[in-house]
């Protein structure tokens, strides 16, 4: 299989039409044959999926400037362009053969092959292994394997066996002594753009050549295995041998390998069915060899679909999924950065230049795993609506725009302080009993949060006050913190509940939701 020049991305169509397609076909169809989204058996695929997409794009078809890149957001590519386009990287594209495969160490074979049989079987692994969250010796023992289960999957369809390959490759969590994770740590989080097509989804987040070149990396470097690691011998990581961005070519970042990995492609006799997405196929991969200590990425990476913490030294650190998911109180740091006491939280860069260069009425999605070391706890995967403002009002917007933010945080953690006040004896530890309040909180104010977003960018834009939409925020924060916490009380899930304590608690909510300094956060001036 040839992951440029086969039909191997399952897409769906605007008619839900499901299919699967080669890379160049991305702009194939009209009207209700236009391809919306991405359609692998797991969200985590599409995740991988994506970044494939916009990497091939980044990598080969790049636009060189600003009109360039208006001029495919209006009118697609055909196919053709495209084929043309991929079609030079097509040979280091490969998953199958005896020479370079597509992110598959070169030259694993020789060496397992080279060992005592005893030896070999320990570098053979189920193919199950390759899933993130599969279990393992310490989810069997947890009996924590709700991701895969045990004994579910034996066989995976070439297709299934490379998008389980690229997820790895593209997430790397740490994997037990020596197995590197990817160039921004293990399960990093990813934002970009997200729009009605497949197509514009994918160029929304190509950069022009020269700001993709500029982020990171060695353009200097010419040797094709700078740019495809795989395609020579593996720079392992033995004796602490790190990889930084200054020895490869910035393509790299799109095209990393820190596992080292060679799957074992058996060819049956008739066809057999995959065990994840259950098309049948007559090649069936059900092991692969695999061993520690593959290129371990180090230094000041920076991929453009990560937002980044930069601490006050300038060094880059990926941001990872928490749990509680993702949502509107991540605005800042995602959409708009923010500068804080030990450094600065950056969006992508993708997400940076959009809104400075390009800005069109987009989507934001998000997505990653959410990991506890090896362990995935839960992948989260959401969507939002960007509200983006023009140069002449983006200060004051942004300005805003924070304000509303902060201001949702410290009502939040106040409910969630009074709740705990009112229901818990002083002293008890009850901080995971309580992470529903904030997300409820969260939850049903987000709605509201983008109307308001809508309403203060036309507000500025016609030169109005915003006071009274700060003010109708504060209220829509008001009202939400106590209704929260009168259901609380009327569940009578806290029994033995203290009446004093409870009306103790609520007058300090009251203070604090109506305090100077809730109203200073938001701009507003303080109530009597
Ligand atoms: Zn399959």
């Amino acid at each position: 299989m040839n992951l440029i020049t086969d039909a191997w991305i399952p897409i769906r169509r605007k008619s839900g039409k499901v299919e699967r397609i080669a890379p160049c076909q991305i702009t194939e169809g009209e009207g209700e044959d236009v391809i919306t989204v991405l359609a692998a058996p797991r969200p985590d695929f599409n995740a991988a999926l994506i970044h494939f997409l916009i990497g091939l794009l980044q990598t080969t078809f790049a636009p060189k400037n600003p009109r360039e890149w208006r001029k495919w957001f209006q009118q697609p590519p055909g196919t053709e362009e495209l084929r043309e386009a991929f079609e030079p990287i097509a040979y280091a594209f490969e998953m199958d053969g005896d020479g370079p495969r597509f992110m598959q160490d070169l030259l694993l074979e020789n060496e397992v092959k080279a060992l005592p049989p005893k030896k070999q079987e320990e570098r053979i692994r189920p193919v199950y292994e390759l899933l993130i969250g599969a279990p393992t010796g310490k989810t069997l023992d947890d009996n924590t394997d709700h991701f895969v289960k045990r004994g579910e999957i034996k066989q995976l369809c070439p297709v299934c066996a490379a998008l389980a390959l690229l997820t790895l490759q593209i997430n790397a969590p740490s994997g037990g002594q020596g197995h590197r994770t990817g160039l921004r740590g293990g399960g990093p989080m990813s934002t970009l753009l997200l729009a009605d097509t497949l197509w514009l989804t994918c160029w929304s987040n190509t950069l022009e050549r020269q700001t993709f070149l500029a982020l990171c990396g060695n353009r200097e470097k010419t040797q094709e295995s700078d740019r495809f690691p795989w395609l020579s011998q593996t720079r392992t990581s033995e004796h602490g041998k790190m990889t930084t961005p200054e020895e490869t070519h910035p393509d790299q970042i799109f095209w990393s390998m820190p596992r080292r990995i060679r799957l074992i492609m058996e060819m049956q006799d008739k066809q057999d069915i995959c065990d994840l997405c259950g098309m049948s196929d007559r090649i069936m991969v059900s092991h692969f060899m695999s061993k520690n200590l593959g290129v371990n990425y180090e230094g000041s990476w920076m991929h453009p679909l990560s937002p980044y913490f930069i601490d006050k030294d300038g060094t880059p650190a990926a941001i990872h999924p928490q749990p509680g998911g993702i949502g509107y109180r991540h605005w800042l740091g995602l959409v708009q950065s923010d500068q804080g006491n030990k450094g600065k939280r950056q969006p992508a860069s993708v997400i940076e230049h959009f809104i400075l260069e390009r800005r069109r009425d987009l989507r934001m999605w998000t997505f990653g795993y959410d990991m506890d070391d090896m362990k995935a706890r839960c992948w989260y995967d959401s969507a939002m609506p960007l509200v983006l403002a023009d140069d002449s009002i983006r200060k004051f917007y942004e300005f805003h725009t924070a304000a509303l933010v902060n201001s949702a945080q410290y009502v939040s953690r106040q409910t969630r302080i009074q709740i705990k006040r009112a229901f818990f004896k002083p002293g008890t530890d009850v901080k995971g009993d309580l992470s529903f309040v904030e997300s409820r909180f969260w939850q049903e104010t987000e709605g509201d949060f983008f109307d308001y977003l809508s309403k203060l960018r036309d507000a500025l834009n016609i030169g109005e006050d915003v006071v009274p939409i700060l003010e109708g925020w504060h209220k829509r924060l008001a009202r939400m913190s106590e209704t929260i916490f009168n259901d609380v009380s009327q569940t009578g899930a806290f029994d033995a509940a203290d009446p004093k304590r409870i009306a103790l608690a609520w007058r300090d909510l009251q203070n604090s939701i109506h305090s100077r300094k809730l109203c200073e956060q938001l701009g507003l001036p303080a109530k009597k």
